[in-house]
């Protein structure tokens, strides 16, 4: 019987597998093995063999059996992790101890394959690597995967060890925060929403401090500033409650945040790190004794240091597991002259200066230069270190942010300086930031192992995100790419305006261009359609950013209204770029979410602009359409019944301010037509006092000069509103009216002659 399966087997020896390849599965025919994994296998692996049976079925059409290592070993088999018949099959003992929570060995020993791997996520790790690697199955993102249809899964003699370069591997990136995408790419971050199956997470930050800014969470202002402003920093002579940091020198700073911490990791213990760090500001304390400890130090992480380690001595007593991480941030970047982090203890560096159109080693940027001096003072007295890196444009996500050829040389840089957890933040809020699926999934590629090939792995991914659509997707990234490659340009930075940058109108027109050849070479392709037109969003975001911007028109005194209309262009880009944030369904424009809904309300407007009004040569303008300065200070809107709308603006007598406005940007006029333009205002007199009641006019801020005005006394105006002419001429858009309190004298302690004054409205009228 034996003989003759053998026979037959070899008769039916298809050719496409070499006589080297062991065979997994092959279209049509009955599983040619089995997976076989341990009897107690802890829930990642069981999932690792769900896994490689759930895509080998997908590939090939064939449903290999699942069996444990209870039942006698198949003759053909792929053996995932550590199983009785390891070292039988090995011929010697596995030792995958040594490979780590996340490391794997892949070797082949005649017709049994074997994963070997740890329990946590090495088991499935190395059958992601399988699977990618033999069976050519891609993960981009959590709604693209390529699974080709293949009429046999094969693999070839191998034997192969993976570790990887980081412990704590973080692509900061929305899409990659979906636990399967994270898994099957090999990222562990603690964002990725890793289940029991995905191994979970090994690096925990604990106590519900999260990794930065904690002052405030372990000393509050709220609570100590009022008896102990001691407790805050000194700055300019004075103890901050707002926007401060602490007194790292006060002893009973040190007793309130170990007591907190220490508090904490009772409460929630088991976590890897717990974070004690500064706030987001600068503010650093200045008294006597901070300063001597930074002044010898030469860093204010002189302070920051000592500080931080006696807490990490105190929390080891109890925990000598735990690490205290800290940033080594802004002012306290700087590795201090003699004082040295505890074994304990672990600074975070963060990149937030530097430029990122080049790696930090190859940036001719002073930051870049500064930056490597630290890292390097750092990796050489800690014994861990975190690094906190920025991969997209926080002022705009979806601005065209050209960092990709610098990735790769920022992490192989980290990990020759040591660095073992490794943060790589990118838009974290939502979909389609600029190449966002490329970037994490490149990011997850070099955290494993940052010496993989830069070009096989953009051809990959533009292969197979864009299909037919790759030439012109790749054509328009190596033009966006190549803006920044020259290094005396100006430096790519985290918070760069696509107005302001050194991409130009004409680029954007190319790239709308290959942008819509792009979505023309996949129009039958709708998951390839989506992933073109998606790409294009930046592209159509910064054109949108860079239009003129126009003010909205609130006062409408023009015979020809549609002069005043939004142009057509920007008016189809808002409605295009609408449309495809829905499509999209989950996109965030910008990190700051005020800045997220201007920008999307501009669109909105622009996109169903209100019904223009009828001609018309006179209209009235209400208080409420004026802008008023210092608003609370020199003037507010208040009730007033005896104006038509029931408000009015009220200037108060305190100034004498041109405070409130209105410019003609925001009027619809007929150029070169004069008008005439009155106001309704009531000054409320103090009683027995003369002088100059309030004064109004038209100034053409261009070229500096008044087109008319009035200045009544006190003693030309009545009680009550009344209606004063102020100018008669011709408008500009830079022109704007205004209107303050009457003059006075202030030297001597003199007062306004008026208790103050109200402006019910304006009334604008054509004269010719
Ligand atoms: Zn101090």
């Amino acid at each position: 019987m034996k003989r003759l399966l053998f026979f037959a087997l070899v008769l039916t020896a298809p050719a496409w597998a070499p006589a080297q390849e062991l065979t997994l599965a092959a279209r049509g025919q009955p599983a040619a093995c089995t997976i076989v994994r341990p009897a107690a296998a802890s829930p990642s692996q069981v999932y690792a063999a769900e896994e490689l049976q759930r895509f080998t079925e997908q590939m090939t059409g064939v449903k290999l059996p699942i069996a444990t290592d209870e039942a006698p070993l198949p003759a053909r088999s792929v053996v995932l992790g550590d199983t009785r018949f390891t070292s039988e099959v090995l011929g010697g003992p596995a030792e995958v101890k040594g490979l780590g929570e996340d490391g794997f060995r892949l070797v082949r020993r005649g017709d049994r394959f074997l994963v070997l791997g740890g329990p946590v996520r090495g088991t499935l790790y190395g059958v992601y690597e399988l699977l990618e690697r033999f069976g050519g199955c891609r993960w981009y993102s959590s709604w693209h995967s390529v699974i080709p249809r293949r009429d046999a899964f094969t693999v070839p003699t191998l034997d192969e060890t993976q570790k990887p370069a980081f412990a704590l591997r973080e692509p900061f990136w929305f899409d990659m925060f979906d636990g399967d995408l994270a898994a099957r790419n090999k990222v562990n971050g603690n964002s990725m929403r890793l289940s029991e199956k995905h191994g979970g997470h090994s690096y925990r930050f604990g106590g519900g401090l999260g990794s930065c800014h904690t002052f405030d969470a372990l000393c509050s202002p709220e609570v100590y500033f009022a008896a102990h402003p001691e407790y805050f920093s000194e700055v300019n002579g004075k103890r901050l409650k707002n926007h401060t940091q602490l007194c790292l020198s006060n002893p009973d700073v040190l007793r309130i945040v170990t007591s907190n911490v220490v508090a904490r990791i009772r409460q929630d213990p088991g976590a890897a790190f717990y974070g004690v760090s500064q706030n987001d500001w600068y503010n650093y304390c200045t008294c006597p004794a901070c300063k001597a400890i930074d002044d010898a130090e030469e860093s204010h992480a002189g302070s920051m240091i000592a500080f931080v380690n006696k807490i990490a001595e105190a929390v080891e007593k109890e925990f000598p597991e735990v690490t205290i991480e800290t940033l080594a941030y802004q002012y306290t970047r700087k590795p201090p002259k003699t004082i040295r982090p505890r074994a304990n203890v672990m600074p975070c560096l963060c990149t937030i200066e530097c430029d990122f159109s080049f790696s930090i080693p190859a940036s001719a940027f002073k930051e870049d230069r500064a930056f490597m001096d630290d890292i390097r003072g750092w990796s050489a007295i800690c014994k861990r270190l975190y690094a906190w890196d920025y991969t997209t444009d926080f002022r705009d996500y979806t601005s065209p942010f050209p960092n990709v050829l610098a990735l790769q040389g920022n992490v192989q840089f980290f990990h020759t300086n040591r660095v073992d957890y490794l943060f790589e933040q990118g838009a974290y809020q939502g979909r389609h930031g600029d190449f966002a699926e490329l970037k994490a999934w490149l990011l997850a590629k070099w955290l494993w192992n940052p010496d993989l090939p830069q070009e096989p792995l953009l051809q990959d991914f533009f292969n197979g995100y864009y299909g037919a659509a790759a030439p012109y997707a790749r054509t328009y990234f190596d033009a966006l790419h190549s803006y920044y490659r020259d290094p005396a340009h100006r430096p790519l930075r985290i918070f760069d305006d696509p107005r302001h940058t050194a991409l130009t109108d004409d680029f954007y027109a190319r790239a709308s261009g290959l942008w819509q050849q792009a979505e023309a070479a996949v129009k039958d392709d709708p998951a390839r359609l989506y992933n073109a037109r998606l790409g294009a969003f930046p592209v159509l975001y910064a054109r949108m950013a860079r239009m003129p911007a126009s003010e909205e028109i609130t006062v409408w005194v023009t015979e020809n209204p549609k002069r005043y209309e939004a142009p057509a262009e920007p008016r189809a880009l808002a409605a295009e770029l609408l449309k495809r944030f829905e499509e999209a369904g989950n996109i965030r424009l910008s990190e700051n979410s005020g800045r997220h809904d201007e920008v999307l309300a501009h669109w909105k407007a622009l996109a169903n602009p209100p019904a223009l009004p009828a001609p018309q040569t006179r209209a009235f303008v209400e208080d409420k359409l004026l802008s008023l300065s210092n608003r609370g200070t020199w003037g507010d809107t208040v009730a007033d019944p005896l104006c038509e709308d029931g408000s009015a603006m009220k200037l108060y007598n305190t100034h004498y301010e041109w405070c409130a406005t209105l410019p003609f940007s925001r009027v619809a006029f007929d150029p070169g037509r004069k008008y005439r333009l009155r106001a309704r205002v009531c000054v409320e007199k103090e009683p027995g006092k003369e002088g100059e009641a309030f004064w109004a006019g038209v100034y053409d801020a261009k070229n500096r000069r008044a087109c008319g005005g009035i200045e009544p006394k006190t003693s030309e105006v009545g009680d009550g509103y009344a209606w004063y002419d102020v100018a008669e001429w011709a408008p500009e858009r830079d022109h704007y009216f205004w209107i303050g309190p009457g003059r006075f004298d202030k030297a001597g302690g003199a007062t306004s002659a008026i208790k103050g004054m109200r402006i019910d409205k304006l009334e604008l009228i054509r004269l010719d």
